[in-house]
């Protein structure tokens, strides 16, 4: 991507005029074919809009996105469609995105009536085979989604997901609703699906631990912005950016469908509609200076591992926080 900008305008504003929420803020990044990507922040940081950005589910108000060299801003709806097929999006809640009245034969098949052209008995064996890959059993596929527990129906969604040939997964806090003795099972679902269909994954989720054993490279968006982009080894191991340090001190509470907010850090999150001026972590950051008050840091780029902040330099290394628990 080059520079992504989303503005919202909302009809709430204080004194009747519309408020612009920039939701996204000058955002550049590129993902590799075949990496797992996270980006992490609390809710409201822009990661969903980011995403939605990512697959033209929602049009930039200024940048564009590139894919396979492509330039989708610029794209036909025509040829977005097919592109779409490609690009899958699993959301968070497996509840809301599946359709009761429909078995999970035909939830899981729709996307081969419409991208292949294969009849009904082939169909009908290609769903089979892609329950069997999520790890469901293929003679289940005439029952509803009711019947299965949560982490059976982000399983469904998986298989719905891959049933249209995608190359690249964008999940969508794919496992903050589930309990969490579940959230490992579907990071491991999808790191083996990874390898198998040879996909791209990018991951957004609210804290850092989800993601610590599966993301190639973490972007911690903070307001709109990235602050920090690193390989993951180095994320954990080096951390700079004094929000990420906060994210990675923060033990997360599992919370099923919570708002993902990091409950040691002082404050509450600036509206994204009245940022603050200078560094956007200046109300919450105990390395605040002058200086952070008034001048926005930028993403210091050229190098694998990029800050965002004035001081990182100057402060003291961290050692590295103890290992969250292994999955
Ligand atoms: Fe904190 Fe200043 Fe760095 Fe922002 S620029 S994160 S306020 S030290
Ligand atoms: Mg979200």
């Amino acid at each position: 991507t080059t520079a992504l900008e989303k503005r919202f305008t909302s009809g709430k504003g204080i004194i009747g005029k519309p408020t612009v929420i920039h939701a996204v803020n000058g955002v550049s990044l590129s993902v590799e074919r075949g990496e797992t990507f996270a980006i992490v922040g609390e809710s409201g940081c822009g990661k969903s809009t980011l995403a939605r950005l990512l697959l033209r589910l929602l049009e930039p108000t200024e940048g564009t996105v590139t894919y396979d060299g492509q330039d989708l801003t610029g794209l036909s709806a025509a040829r977005m469609r097919k592109l779409r097929a490609e690009m899958q999006f699993i959301f968070q809640d497996p509840f809301s995105s599946l359709n009761p009245r429909m078995t999970v034969e035909t939830i899981v098949g729709e996307p081969l009536l419409v991208h292949s052209t294969l009849s009904r008995k082939e169909r009908r064996a290609r769903v089979a085979d892609l329950l069997t890959k999520v790890g469901l059993r293929p003679d289940h596929a005439d029952r509803y989604p009711h019947e299965f527990s949560g982490g059976q129906r982000q399983r469904i969604c998986v298989a719905r997901a891959l049933a249209s040939g995608p190359k690249l997964l964008i999940g969508d806090e794919p496992v903050s609703a589930l309990d969490v003795s579940v959230q490992a099972q579907i990071v491991n679902l999808l790191e083996d699906l990874k390898d198998d269909f040879g996909l791209t994954l990018i991951i957004i989720a609210h804290d850092l631990s989800v993601i610590r054993h599966m993301a190639d490279r973490v972007a911690v968006m903070y307001l709109g912005e990235v602050v920090e982009l690193a390989a993951t080894e180095d994320l954990y191991s080096t951390p700079r950016h004094p929000y990420t340090r906060a994210l990675l001190s923060a033990i997360p509470v599992p919370s099923p469908g919570g708002r993902g907010q990091i409950a040691h850090l002082g404050g509450d999150i600036p509206s994204p509609a009245n940022p603050p001026p200078g560094c956007k972590f200046h109300t919450r950051c105990p390395h605040a200076t002058e200086i952070c008050r008034t001048t926005r840091p930028v993403l210091e780029e050229g190098t694998a591992h990029q800050t965002a902040c004035h001081h990182w330099r100057d402060l003291p290394t961290l050692s590295e926080p103890a290992p969250t628990p292994e999955r």
